[in-house]
């Protein structure tokens, strides 16, 4: 980066540090964007004057509010929750809710913030929001689980909407939630509407929406590897996480002809060298999904595993490494691991798991690099997808979905190498933030000064 691009970015950094003290991760996410789009905000006057990039990173809202519930023993808790409405300038705000103890506000206004751009490549009408609470779902009973999304959306409720705001899944909120807060919210709107997504197939679901994030990272890396004439067959892919994008991705890796040959979760790592074959997977997903059980237990029932307690799984050499747990969780050191056990492809299955610095590494070295809000925004698209079928009361199929979610992927893959593209080399980084960054900047000149 030249001296007079480092100044400008210097500068408008730390006016955003000083915004907002004590929020490194919506610092780390300001600070990616604004190196990649520096060069056009200086290029261009109209949005110098608008104070574009100063108005994109400042979200339209934050609403904060107590969540009080009672658990099985009539104790009463009390957690925090907000919704934080980034921005709606091509569409209603969208984004996940999340449920987790390390909840708070920069973690949701890196995860609004990131949002925007994301929904932008999707191609479809979406503004972006996040939200969340600090309330871990792990060791409570259902019924807990149900009282704390019923209290929680009795608020919620006013601040949503079809039109306005559409919130989905997360870290912590999956099925089971979703059905406690849809009916929570249809109950108190008196209203059946689409105001969610990530709904039961029973009650305006889409098919392929649990699916969609998971399998939509793995395409991204074999759009990536394509360019280089290559593919995922025979190949080595050690994912991180287990939950709900860890395990789809591991269902298309495999059905590509990849061999994933590691899976995690927050207590350690499982290393299957014989590779997570169909029956295994489904094993996971009982396992994950329906008994809520440790990737630990993968290795009672399959002894040749081994797990390795209290560590990330970066250190199994692989040619694709897919991080989907959370936020962070590959570092610099990690980086290096990888690429010094030959990995080709990285694609991120969750949001920021990459350090700055890790993200660096992966730049400096070539290594085909798909920044989250490229490669895991198959999960906003159908969520996109389940909205047209709600307002068109029509039910498509899984073949149709999966195609429109291929096409969606594709088009996000062209677009990040049109504004990523330097000579041979395609920097996905500076693709995705440029084009996300292009079309809402431009949607906001429209509006006027607001
Ligand atoms: P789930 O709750 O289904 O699964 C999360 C997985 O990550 C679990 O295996 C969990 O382990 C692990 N994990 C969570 N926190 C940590 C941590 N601090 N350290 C180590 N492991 C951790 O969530 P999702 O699969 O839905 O989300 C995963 C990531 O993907 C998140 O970054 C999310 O924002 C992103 N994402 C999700 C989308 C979706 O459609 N669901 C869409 C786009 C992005 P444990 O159970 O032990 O906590």
């Amino acid at each position: 980066m030249s001296s007079s691009l480092q100044v400008e970015v210097d500068r408008f950094m730390d006016g955003l540090r000083s915004n907002n003290p004590h929020q490194p991760e919506f610092q780390q996410a300001v600070h990616e964007v604004c190196e990649s789009v520096m060069p056009l905000v200086l290029d261009d006057e109209r949005f110098r004057h608008a104070k574009i990039l100063e108005r994109m990173a400042e979200p339209d809202r934050i609403i904060t509010f107590r969540v009080c519930w009672e658990d099985d023993r009539g104790d009463v808790h009390v957690n925090r929750a907000f919704r934080v409405q980034f921005n709606n300038s091509i569409g209603p705000y969208k984004g996940g809710l999340r449920f987790h103890p390390t909840v708070n506000k920069s973690v949701l206004k890196f995860l609004g913030f990131e949002q925007v751009f994301k929904n932008a490549l999707t191609g479809l009408p979406m503004g972006g929001a996040k939200g969340g609470a600090n309330f871990d779902p792990k060791g409570k009973s259902d019924r807990e689980v149900m009282r704390f999304c019923h209290a929680l959306m009795t608020e919620l409720h006013r601040h949503i909407g079809e039109d306005t705001d559409i919130p989905a899944g997360d870290i912590g909120v999956g099925a089971r939630e979703i059905g406690y807060l849809f009916g929570q919210y249809k109950r108190c709107e008196n209203r059946f509407v689409g105001t969610m997504t990530g709904k039961g197939l029973t009650f305006g679901g889409s098919l392929v929406r649990k699916e969609a994030t998971g399998y939509g990272t793995v395409y991204f890396a074999q759009h990536m590897l394509a360019r280089r004439g290559d593919g995922l067959h025979g190949k080595n892919v050690v994912i991180s996480g287990s939950g709900n994008v860890a395990i789809y991705a591991a269902e298309k890796a495999i059905e590509l002809g990849g061999k994933v040959i590691a899976l995690s979760d927050s207590g350690g790592f499982v290393h299957d060298a014989d590779g997570v074959n169909a029956e295994k997977l489904a094993f996971v997903k009982e396992l994950k999904e329906e008994r809520r059980g440790r990737i630990r237990e993968y290795c009672d029932r399959y002894p040749n595993a081994k797990f390795h307690a209290g560590v990330a799984p970066w250190g199994v050499p692989c040619e694709v490494a897919l991080p989907c747990a959370t936020q962070n969780e590959l570092d610099a050191d990690a980086a290096k691991t990888l690429i010094g056990n030959g990995v080709l492809a990285v694609s991120e299955g969750a949001n920021m798991p990459s350090t700055a610095e890790a993200v660096t590494v992966f730049r400096d070295n070539r290594v085909l690099f798909g920044p989250g809000k490229a490669a895991n925004a198959g999960g906003v698209a159908v969520s996109g997808l389940e909205q047209s079928q709600n307002s068109l009361r029509l039910a498509w199929g899984r073949e149709e979905v999966d195609q429109r979610l291929q096409g969606i992927m594709t088009e996000i893959h062209e677009t990040c190498v049109q504004h990523g593209q330097d000579g041979d080399h395609v920097d996905y980084v500076t693709g995705a933030n440029r084009a996300g960054f292009v079309k809402v900047a431009e949607a906001m000149l429209s509006y006027g000064v607001m």
